[in-house]
């Protein structure tokens, strides 16, 4: 079982961040502070950690370069509100392996941290999930981030690629708005918003409308 660290002062965030992990077969530890995340993260004892930038204390960037100083190779998937390119680049520079930023969806975290827990020795551990997923020549490399259709490639915004996973992941199963929603967008999102409708359309002109069918009244499916 993969021992996760989460650090995030938000206590909305670090429940919704826990559940899923645990929902999933990992391990979580979350501490809401620079301090105790440098603490945990220094004993070795886990595998990955998803660190928040905006924290009280020592903030997300002095957590991770103390960690790189004491010579720690630990992956660290920074999570932050700041998403801009000077973040990003300031976060991967300080030896960050991933960054994502706020709103997420939990299944494209999930993603991210399965992927780095594969690196760099392709160690299979529990948890991990099959690196490509297929269903009828739409063939989806969760690893190289690529998406073909009976062997032709498809370009996919990171939204649709985390979309079809999910559908992929889930093959013929009726998935609700909600699901959608709370799996792809993330906990952020106005249930009433449109964007699942949106994105199911744009999914179908890339992959083929056929494949992703509409339950009347219950939701989606992959066929
Ligand atoms: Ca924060």
């Amino acid at each position: 079982m993969n021992r996760i660290l989460v650090v995030e002062d938000e206590q909305r965030i670090a429940q919704f961040v826990r559940k899923g992990l645990r929902a999933h077969g990992f391990q979580p530890t979350v501490v809401d502070d620079g301090t105790a995340a440098l603490q945990h993260a220094l004993t070795g004892g886990y595998e990955l950690m998803v660190l928040d930038l905006g924290l009280p204390g020592i903030d997300g960037f002095e957590v991770l370069s103390r960690l790189r100083d004491a010579g720690s190779a630990m992956p660290v998937i920074i999570l932050s509100a700041k998403d801009s390119i000077t973040d990003r680049v300031a976060g991967l520079q300080g030896g960050a392996d991933d960054y994502m930023s706020k709103p997420f969806g939990f299944e494209e975290l999930l993603a991210r941290i399965r992927l780095r827990l594969r690196e760099p020795a392709g160690r299979a551990g529990g948890g991990v999930a099959e690196p490509v997923l297929e269903r009828r020549g739409l063939r989806l490399d969760a690893q190289a981030r690529r998406v073909t259709v009976d062997g032709r490639e498809v370009e996919l915004s990171a939204r649709e690629f985390a979309l079809a996973e999910v559908f992929l992941r889930h093959p013929g199963q009726v998935l609700s708005r909600e699901q959608l929603l709370s799996m792809v967008w993330g906990y952020d999102f106005d249930p009433g918003s449109n964007v699942v409708e949106v994105y199911v359309r744009y999914l179908r002109r890339k992959v083929g409308a056929e494949r992703v069918e509409t339950v009347r009244g219950a939701g989606y499916r992959l066929v």
